[in-house]
């Protein structure tokens, strides 16, 4: 089957008159329908710079793709006019953002707001009562009476926020919706909630899903496969069971892991990686996790390959040249 999107060796950086920063360096992988794929790692992982570079939402003049494809449905994205994609931005993917307080118009209602997502989009040529029919079953797919459709953001508390921006996401009925960061606002009872919505949202309807955080206890609760992206690239590729069952990682998702807490252990400070991600600006011509991985050895100066451990389970770094199955250079997520 083909997947809905693929991403092949995608580069995207920030170009300013004083600097290049290095965003995403070569990241490749794909999704087809109705699966969830997480992109988990630090803030300035690139993780949300994937996400814009997918929906074409980079900011002005300084955020440039330097190569690499993104197909979508079979076509490249990045062969579309700005008309086309303003197309495929809300009808075909949409994206739900992290803060519910700014991503809603405080001034109008938020029937309002969902009608004029479909508005601007209209699919399939719908008519006034169709899209005041669409705003009410978009209401009441993410649990909220439609007879509130006139209240105003403010009336409503933040996971509800989080649910209005939901029901505009999905009121266009998109194939892929990327969430970045979509419940970070919200503490944790109500957060719970939000990921149980999506997650029976997503299988009610087919759609296939990025989720974009740095929780791995998110990751756990909603997706299929999983990204770790570092400084960029992604170091460890696989099914939700390689990432969290099998018994070899990539030393970083090793620290991710380790800063988890857990019920079981009676520790008194969490595991925290020491050190901080290279400076952008300036990359490491090897590894970039060198200086703060604990198993870093010489030939770590020189850039690791990415090697298939087993299935769809893959891993950057020299400590696997040995064990592996295949190296490949791409360091693509065969999916
Ligand atoms: Fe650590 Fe070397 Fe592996 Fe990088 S390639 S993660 S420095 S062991």
């Amino acid at each position: 089957m083909k997947p809905l999107l693929s991403i092949e060796n995608l580069a995207v950086a920030y170009q300013t008159d004083l600097e290049t920063v290095a965003a995403v360096n070569g990241i490749s992988f794909a999704i087809h329908k109705g699966q969830t794929l997480g992109i988990v790692g630090e803030t300035g992982a690139g993780k949300t710079t994937t996400a814009l570079s997918i929906l074409r939402l980079l900011p002005d003049r300084t955020g440039i793709i330097k190569s690499g494809k993104i197909e979508f449905e079979g076509e490249d994205l990045l062969t579309y006019s700005e008309r086309a994609m303003r197309k495929v931005r809300g009808e075909k993917v949409a994206m739900i953002f992290q803060d519910p307080m700014t991503a809603l118009n405080p001034v109008i209602p938020i029937g309002k707001q969902i009608a004029e997502a479909l508005i601007l989009h209209n699919p399939d040529g719908m008519s006034r009562d169709d899209i005041e029919d669409r705003v009410d079953a978009s209401l009441k797919m993410v649990g909220i009476s439609p007879q509130r459709k006139g209240d105003y953001p403010h009336q409503f508390s933040g996971g509800m926020k989080q649910r209005v921006i939901i029901a505009i996401a999905l009121a266009c009925k998109p194939k892929l919706i990327i969430a970045d960061e979509p419940t970070t606002a919200l503490d944790v009872t109500i957060q719970a909630q939000v990921l149980q919505m999506i997650n029976d949202l997503k299988s009610e309807l087919q759609t296939a899903m990025i989720m974009i955080t740095h929780d791995l206890g998110i990751v756990a609760q909603t997706c299929d496969e999983v990204a770790v992206m570092y400084a960029g690239e992604i170091v460890e590729y696989g099914m939700m069971e390689d990432i969290f069952d099998a018994p070899v990682h990539h030393p970083y998702t090793v620290g991710l892991f380790g800063s988890i807490p857990s019920l079981d252990q009676d520790v008194e400070r969490l595991y925290t990686i020491d050190g901080l991600m290279p400076d952008p600006t300036n990359l490491p011509v090897g590894c970039k996790f060198m200086d703060r991985c604990p198993k870093v050895m010489p030939i770590c100066q020189e850039a690791p390959k990415t090697y298939t451990i087993s299935g769809k389970h893959q891993i950057k770094c020299h400590l696997f040249s040995d064990i592996a199955q295949s190296p490949s250079d791409s360091g693509k997520a065969d999916t």
